[in-house]
């Protein structure tokens, strides 16, 4: 298949939705912003950020912060393993790192909650219908691309799907096999000199345009000309 990266990256940059995270992805924000969207819709989720990062404005903060304050401030958006797990390893980025997240992919993806989420994991919760899907999120790859520019891949639900239809492939994308096949795709794809745009905008994309729920939004899609579901009808 041709490189999907130049359509999708001019695609990216004219309709992407500012967020407060892209506008400042320092490796904390991303971090924080990947944990919160794992379950939880961007609409959602960003009053909460805001909140969180004036309440916490670096990982010191974060790895000193009582634990009952901490609750307050996860209060609504559920699965409070996440945020258990955010002060597990602010405290170890603390203790090994000076308080910075290091700038190594295999590192990040040794620290609690960042590495893939095991396949399948916990449904959206109730209360934010529309949340990226748990399957193999990877703030890992987000982090370290987005804030870190490292050429690493960032494959969440939304991007599983998005290859899917590219390559007309409709093997379960839970099974791990298979998930490092779309991976290593993913990969050839990838442009060395805007890994971390070229990870968010296929985030984006999924979210957006090949979206989860209902048909895809094939007459908008920057990749149509190249999608193989698209023209077997099967998208
Ligand atoms: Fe998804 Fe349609 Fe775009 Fe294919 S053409 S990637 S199915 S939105």
């Amino acid at each position: 298949m041709e490189n999907i990266s130049p359509a999708l990256l001019h695609w990216f940059h004219a309709n992407h939705r500012i967020l407060p995270f892209r506008s400042d992805p320092t490796p904390y924000h991303v971090w924080l912003s990947e944990i919160m969207l794992q379950q939880t819709r961007v609409s959602a989720a960003l009053p909460y950020y805001e909140r969180f990062l004036a309440a916490l404005p670096d990982i010191p903060a974060l790895a000193a912060c009582e634990e009952e304050k901490l609750h307050k401030l996860w209060e609504g958006l559920g699965y409070y393993s996440r945020v258990r797990n955010l002060q597990k390893a602010a405290k170890l980025v603390c203790a090994q790192y000076g308080g910075e997240l290091p700038a190594d992919y295999d590192a990040l993806r040794a620290l609690p909650g960042i590495g893939d989420s095991p396949a399948g994991g916990p449904a959206p919760t109730p209360l934010c219908p529309g949340a990226r899907p748990g399957i193999g999120d990877d703030t890992a790859g987000a982090i370290a691309s987005i804030s870190f520019g490292l050429p690493v891949p960032a494959v969440d639900g939304n991007v599983l799907r998005v290859f899917s239809r590219l390559y007309n492939d409709d093997r379960l994308i839970t099974d791990p096999k298979v998930k490092r096949t779309f991976t290593a795709r993913v990969m050839e794809h990838q442009p060395p000199a805007a890994p971390g745009d070229y990870n968010q905008a296929l985030m984006e994309l999924g979210a957006l345009v090949c979206v989860p729920n209902g048909a895809p939004l094939c007459a908008q899609c920057p990749l149509a000309h190249l999608c193989a579901a698209h023209a077997a009808g099967t998208a």
